[in-house]
C-alpha cells in the first residue's frame, strides 16, 4: 500500500471508531507522526492531506527541516520530551509542543517565544501510569498546578490540552481506563476555567490504540507505523 492508501485506511478505521462512539470525525484530528521517517515520504503525506506532523526530538527536526522547506501548510508538533536547553531551538522549529512537563520548560518556551515573536500552542503531558521511566506531570502534582497558576504570565505560549502516553498493553482494551482518565482530568481541568488555560485538546492514541482513544474522547491521535510503515530501530 502506498502512504496515501495507508493514511486512507487509518481515516477510515477513525471513522469507524467515531460512529461507535457517538462521535462525528471531523472532530479528531490525525497527526502523522514522522521520526525516522525522511522528507520525501513527508512530502507524500502532505500530498495525501496530512496537515499537523509530530516529530519527537528537535535534533531530528532540525537536520531533516531543510530538506522540507517550501511544504505548504504544514503543522509541526514536537511530541517527545524537550530539555529545557534545547527550548529556543524548539520554539523556532515547532509551531507547537505536545510534551510540556514542566513549569522550568514553560517559562523557557515562553521566554524564547516572545524573543522571537512568535506564539507557541501547548498540551500538559500527562503521566498517567506513575511510570518513572516516563516524563509527563503526575495528574495531581503541585507541578501541574503550579505550571497553570503561571499561564496568564506565560506570554508566547497557550495552553490548549492535554497529551498523554499511557502504559502499552498488548491488548489496546487494557488502556482504556487510562485513556478515560485523561478525558476526565480534561473534564476537570475545563471546568475550573483557569485564567490563560484551554482544554480543546485532547492527545492519545497511537496506531497500537487510536481507535479506543477515539472512543474515550480523544480529539487528536498521533500515527506513525500504520502510515509509514514499522521503524527500523534507530
Ligand atoms: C512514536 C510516537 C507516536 C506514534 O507511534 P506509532 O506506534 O508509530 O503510531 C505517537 N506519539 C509519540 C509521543 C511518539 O513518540
Amino acid at each position: 500500500m502506498s502512504i496515501a492508501e495507508k493514511i486512507e485506511a487509518v481515516r477510515l478505521r477513525m471513522e469507524k471508531a467515531a460512529r461507535r462512539a457517538g462521535r462525528r470525525p471531523e472532530e479528531i484530528a490525525l497527526m502523522a507522526v514522522t521520526k525516522t521517517v525522511d522528507a520525501a515520504r513527508i512530502r507524500e503525506a502532505r500530498a495525501a492531506g496530512i496537515r499537523i506532523f509530530g516529530e519527537n526530538r528537535v535534533q531530528e527536526f532540525a537536520l531533516k527541516h531543510e530538506a522540507l522547506r517550501g511544504l505548504e501548510g504544514a503543522e509541526w508538533h514536537l511530541i517527545g520530551h524537550l530539555q529545557s536547553n534545547k527550548a529556543g531551538k524548539a520554539a523556532e522549529l515547532f509551531d507547537a509542543v505536545d510534551s510540556l512537563d514542566s513549569l522550568k520548560l514553560a517559562k523557557k518556551l515562553s521566554e524564547s517565544a516572545q524573543s522571537m515573536d512568535r506564539s507557541l500552542d501547548v498540551l500538559l503531558e500527562i503521566n498517567l501510569g506513575d511510570e518513572a521511566a516516563k516524563s509527563g506531570l503526575a495528574p495531581d502534582s503541585e507541578e501541574l498546578e503550579s505550571i497553570l497558576a503561571a499561564a496568564p504570565e506565560l506570554e508566547g505560549i497557550r495552553i490548549r490540552g492535554l497529551m498523554a502516553i499511557p502504559p502499552f498493553h498488548d491488548d489496546p482494551n487494557s488502556m482504556r481506563p487510562y485513556f478515560s482518565a485523561l478525558r476526565k482530568l480534561r473534564q476537570k481541568l475545563a471546568a475550573r476555567s483557569l485564567p490563560g488555560v484551554s482544554m480543546e485538546t485532547l492527545s492519545m492514541g497511537m496506531t497500537h490504540d487510536f481507535e479506543i482513544a477515539i472512543e474515550e474522547g480523544a480529539t487528536c491521535v498521533r500515527v506513525g507505523a500504520a502510515i509509514f510503515g514499522p521503524r527500523t530501530k534507530a
